[in-house]
């Protein structure tokens, strides 16, 4: 047993729960069981509409959204609430986009509850990568066009992506691309520098498993103008290798092509 670092009951529980990428079909059964229980709800920005209706009328709704640039409620305001909450004895379903270990900042909420004594569970979530991809018909590990998919941040920092360029700039690769959209013609750019063509498939996908799903394909030198001048709307995931190609014949979701044409 860990000691607990501050005295306390610590008699309540926490469930860190994956929502998936948007689509509400996409929950898993532990996760819908769960929302449709729940005293208290902790979620974020990407949790759709449809989710948040699962929950009872009557329980407690704490929204702890990020925005790029506009954090509602500071990281480690969250992960005290989710002891505050516990400690007062509350079930809470902390609800997080996609699967909550995989860019999500699960990890450091766990944390703190293991270091104050909070039980918890974590329920895994089919993660914007794997849902987006199979949503926009870009099977990410096809066989005759890729051995190995990576995940990576495109998060900017000071302007830059501080990214394993020579790592990523690999053919037979697919490289997945979360946070990227404001980076994307940084990204593109480091990528050929590093040796991969210009011609080499790329794509932007909008709004993901969800009816305002938008896909972009082009190459790495045509894809941050075509982007631009899309005005997509977040969430974004880029994807980048040969795979892309395979959208052409594999897709099969029906897009709103014109969804990103108007202005919000
Ligand atoms: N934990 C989440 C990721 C959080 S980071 C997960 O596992 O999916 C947020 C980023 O995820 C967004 O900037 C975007 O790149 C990606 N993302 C999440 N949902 C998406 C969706 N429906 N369509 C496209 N990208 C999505």
């Amino acid at each position: 047993m860990t000691e607990t670092t501050s005295p306390g009951p610590a008699v309540g529980m926490v469930f860190l729960v994956g929502a998936g990428p948007g689509d509400p079909d996409l929950l898993t059964l532990k996760a819908e069981r769960l929302l449709k229980a729940t005293d208290v709800l902790v979620y974020d920005q990407l949790v759709s509409p449809s989710i948040l209706a699962l929950v009872p009328a009557t329980a407690e709704r704490i929204y702890a959204g990020k925005e790029r640039g506009n954090h509602t409620i500071p990281q480690e305001k969250i992960n005290d609430l989710l002891v505050r909450l516990a400690r007062a004895g509350r079930t809470v379903v902390r609800l997080k986009g996609g699967d909550p270990y995989t860019f999500g900042r699960g990890g450091e909420e766990v944390h703190t509850l293991r270091e104050n004594g909070v039980p918890f569970e974590v329920v895994p979530g089919i993660t914007a990568a794997v849902g987006v991809a199979a949503y926009a018909g870009i099977p990410l590990t096809h066989r005759d066009h890729a051995q190995a998919c990576v995940f990576v941040t495109g998060h900017l920092k000071d302007g830059t992506m501080n990214l394993d360029w020579p790592g990523l700039a690999r053919k037979r690769q697919t490289v997945v691309i979360y946070m990227g959209l404001h980076g994307l013609s940084h990204l593109c750019e480091k990528l050929r520098e590093h040796g991969l063509p210009d011609d080499w498939p790329a794509a932007i996908v909008q709004q993901g498993t969800t009816p305002r799903q938008r896909t972009i394909t082009a190459t790495l030198a045509t894809l941050p103008d075509l982007a631009a001048a899309a005005k997509l709307r977040p969430p974004t995931l880029i994807i980048v290798g040969k795979v892309v190609t395979l959208h052409e014949r594999l897709a099969w979701f029906v897009e709103q092509v014109t969804a990103g044409d108007k202005e919000p």
